[in-house]
Formats: C-alpha cells, sequence, structure tokens
C-alpha cells in the first residue's frame, strides 16, 4: 500500500561572513546579508554611512534591490535539503539553470517501499484520494513484478550491483510521476529570489509553487532584508501565492 509522505524544506547550509579586520566598517546584520551589503561597499569603498537612509543593512539592501545591483546578492548562498516532492514537480524545480541538484538515484534505490506525494489538488477530497491511491498502488505492484521479471533475465550477467541497476533503471519506467524523490538545492540569493518569482505565482504548478512558498519563509527568516519583500496571500481557492513589487520576472 502507497503511503503519503509530506513535504519538508531543511535549511541545511547557509553562507557565513569573516568581515576583513583591516576595513573600518561593520554592520548590524551577519551572514550572506552582511556580505552582500560589504560586497556592494566594496565596490566604491564607500565604508561610512552618511545616508541615514542606506545606515543600516536593511535600508543598504533594500536600495540595492530598488537599484538593481542585483549581481552583488550572488555572493551568499542557502542550501534545502528537500523531501517529500514528486518526481514531477522535482522535474520542473530542476529547469532553474542557476540552482544545484542532487538528487536520490531510482537507480540505485530500489523503489519498492517509496511514498507518494498527493497532488494538492486531490488531497482533502476522499474519492480522489481513493482513485490517485489505487493507481499508486496498481504502478508499484507493476513495478515490483517487473523488476522481479528482469532480476531473473540478468540473472546470469556478471556483477551484481550492475544487475541490480540494470532492473530498476528498466523497472521505474512504470512509477508514477507521484513517487517520492529527494534533492539537496544550493543556489545564491539570486537564484532563489528568480525561483520564487515564478514559481510562486499563480500561474505555477501548485506543488512547485507550495514548495517555493516554504522555502521563501525559510529565506525570509535567514535573510529578511533580501527576501522579506515578498508577500505571502491566499487566493479564492485557498491556495497561497508569494508576489513583491521588486520581483519583475513574474
Ligand atoms: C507557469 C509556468 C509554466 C511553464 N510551462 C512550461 C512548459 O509548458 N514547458 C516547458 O518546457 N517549460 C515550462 N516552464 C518552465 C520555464 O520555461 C523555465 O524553464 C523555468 O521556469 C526556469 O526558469 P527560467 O528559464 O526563467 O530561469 P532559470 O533557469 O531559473 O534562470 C534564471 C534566469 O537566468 C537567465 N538565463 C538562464 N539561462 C540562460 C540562457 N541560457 N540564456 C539566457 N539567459 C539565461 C534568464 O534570464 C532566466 O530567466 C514553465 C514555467 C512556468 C513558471
Amino acid at each position: 500500500m502507497s503511503e503519503l509522505v509530506p513535504l519538508k524544506v531543511q535549511m541545511v547550509a547557509a553562507t557565513e561572513f569573516t568581515p576583513p579586520p583591516d576595513v573600518p566598517w561593520s554592520t548590524d546584520a551577519d551572514g550572506g546579508e552582511a556580505l552582500v551589503e560589504f560586497a556592494g561597499r566594496a565596490c566604491y569603498e564607500s565604508w561610512d554611512k552618511p545616508n541615514p537612509r542606506t545606515a543600516t543593512n536593511a535600508g543598504y539592501l533594500r536600495h540595492i534591490l530598488e537599484v538593481g545591483h542585483l549581481s552583488l546578492l550572488e555572493h551568499a548562498s542557502v542550501t534545502f535539503y528537500i523531501t517529500g516532492i514528486s518526481r514531477s514537480c522535482a522535474h520542473e524545480l530542476i529547469r532553474h539553470r542557476h540552482l544545484s541538484f542532487s538528487q536520490l538515484s531510482q537507480r540505485y534505490v530500489p523503489e519498492a517501499d517509496a511514498d507518494v506525494v498527493v497532488p494538492p489538488g486531490i488531497a482533502g477530497d476522499p474519492e480522489l484520494q481513493r482513485l490517485f491511491l489505487a493507481a499508486a498502488d496498481a504502478s508499484r505492484a507493476s513495478y515490483a513484478e517487473l523488476l522481479a521479471a528482469l532480476e531473473a533475465r540478468l540473472a546470469d550477467s556478471p556483477g551484481a550491483a550492475l544487475r541490480r541497476k540494470q532492473a530498476r533503471q528498466a523497472a521505474r519506467a512504470v512509477l508514477p510521476n507521484a513517487t517520492e524523490t529527494r534533492v539537496v538545492v544550493t543556489g545564491n540569493f539570486l537564484a532563489w529570489r528568480h525561483f520564487v518569482a515564478v514559481r510562486a505565482s499563480e500561474h505555477a504548478d501548485l506543488e512547485l509553487r507550495r514548495l517555493s512558498i516554504e522555502c521563501l519563509r525559510r529565506l525570509v527568516e535567514l535573510a529578511p532584508a533580501i527576501f522579506g519583500d515578498f508577500e505571502i496571500t491566499r487566493l479564492a481557492d485557498g491556495t497561497e501565492v508569494a508576489t513583491s513589487p521588486l520581483a519583475t520576472e513574474a
């Protein structure tokens, strides 16, 4: 029986910043936010802060976002370990070329016990969920049957590890798009902002939208001056979106 698994987004790494001791400057933030400010000030050696509007880290970064000096955001990065997403969601996620990925291998890890992710558009409706789970169970049964048949057919081939990989890579063709995958994703602040801008919009796939909003929540906790301009609101259908007047991509 297929088990449903919830989305989990864990931040596992983020930029640390060590200010150079020979620069006459300090700020009221740390980590990536401080690094972005440092990089901006290093362009002009503007270590003193005559303008009160940009004297704080938050004020300075707001100005950077407003004037579009966005390459500064590429200096700081964040890594998430994301579990409880479907293969179809991951397929859309990995289209973002400035993020880096390490994804669970279906060729090395057997999927016989893999969980499935119920699409948000199905979750909560008992009849739709019953249909969904029946289909997932049927595909999982076909996978197990095909895997056993492939392993038997390859029994005389050399190398047990290679045989298992060959059997799994063929049998996985019948697994559903809803099969859970797990992925480590690293990106710089600019890449995460772009991802949120296009995937937290109402036009994006619901599961990926939910993921991007979860990432946004973690990013706002870490770096409110970089991500806090995104506002999370609810649409009439009860789903969430995030938009920002400073993000023009969406
Ligand atoms: C609502 C929605 C529907 C979609 N539907 C489909 C679909 O039906 N079929 C489909 O195939 N895809 C679809 N996509 C995926 C979409 O085409 C992009 O592949 C995906 O959103 C990645 O975004 P991106 O290309 O803007 O940016 P990223 O890869 O995240 O890159 C960020 C930005 O960097 C720049 N950039 C990156 N690489 C290059 C490059 N080689 N040359 C120039 N500039 C570059 C661009 O400005 C780009 O916007 C959809 C996306 C959305 C949001």
